[in-house]
């Protein structure tokens, strides 16, 4: 089967999942989406109300602005992967709960399996936190790493993490999209010269 095909059947089962509540008071779930040939994954937290409507990842105000941000470094949407570590909505966006976490994320490890990027890219603290523990890193919070390179070896593959703020994060601060601006250049760089997309 083609990465296309098996992300297919696991964006299938992710539309029919009922392996915890959130799949009672969801409207869509949110498998994620994108080029399955992609060198570049994205990986936010959980479907906010626009994503819960349209079954997409990122088509809300927090999407507007990663479009901005990929725009900036010379990527569309269709370039690369966007996915969630949680397939569907937390009720009231509260954070996913570990449990919905830890049932969800088999999910997101069959895509990184599949899609094997060359750089991981996590948006907040949800995301960066899961993949750090994943690579037995000590994860020290989002502001601490955010920034900065990383390699990890995940499904056997070498991949660069590259952990940022969420974009949700820019919308209410000035400072916050600042930052997430200023470590998308850095993103740039690091594509630009070690071509790891
Ligand atoms: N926030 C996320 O973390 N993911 C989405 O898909 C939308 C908003």
């Amino acid at each position: 089967m083609s990465g296309e095909e098996l992300l297919a059947s696991v964006a299938a089962e992710v539309v029919i999942c009922t392996l915890c509540p959130l799949s009672k008071s969801r409207k869509k779930a949110v498998p994620g989406e994108g080029d399955p040939e992609t060198r570049v994954m994205l990986i936010g937290e959980a479907p906010g109300s626009s994503e819960d409507l349209q079954g997409r990842p990122f088509v809300g105000a927090a999407g507007k602005f990663l479009e901005t941000l990929l725009a900036g470094i010379g990527l569309s949407r269709d370039e690369v992967f966007i996915c969630n570590v949680v397939k569907c909505r937390p009720p009231g966006n509260r954070s996913p709960r570990p449990l919905e976490v830890q049932t969800c994320t088999p999910y997101l490890e069959r895509q990184i399996e599949i899609i094997k990027p060359k750089l991981l890219v996590t948006l907040g603290s949800c995301s960066t936190a899961y993949i750090f523990s994943r690579a037995y890193l000590p994860f020290t919070g989002i502001t601490a790493v955010r920034g900065k390179i990383g390699r990890v070896i995940l499904h056997d593959v070498s991949m660069t993490i590259f952990p940022t703020f969420h974009p949700a994060a820019a919308l209410y601060s000035a400072k916050y999209r600042e930052q997430i601006t200023a470590d998308f250049k850095l993103l740039k760089e690091e594509l630009d010269t070690r071509g790891t997309a």
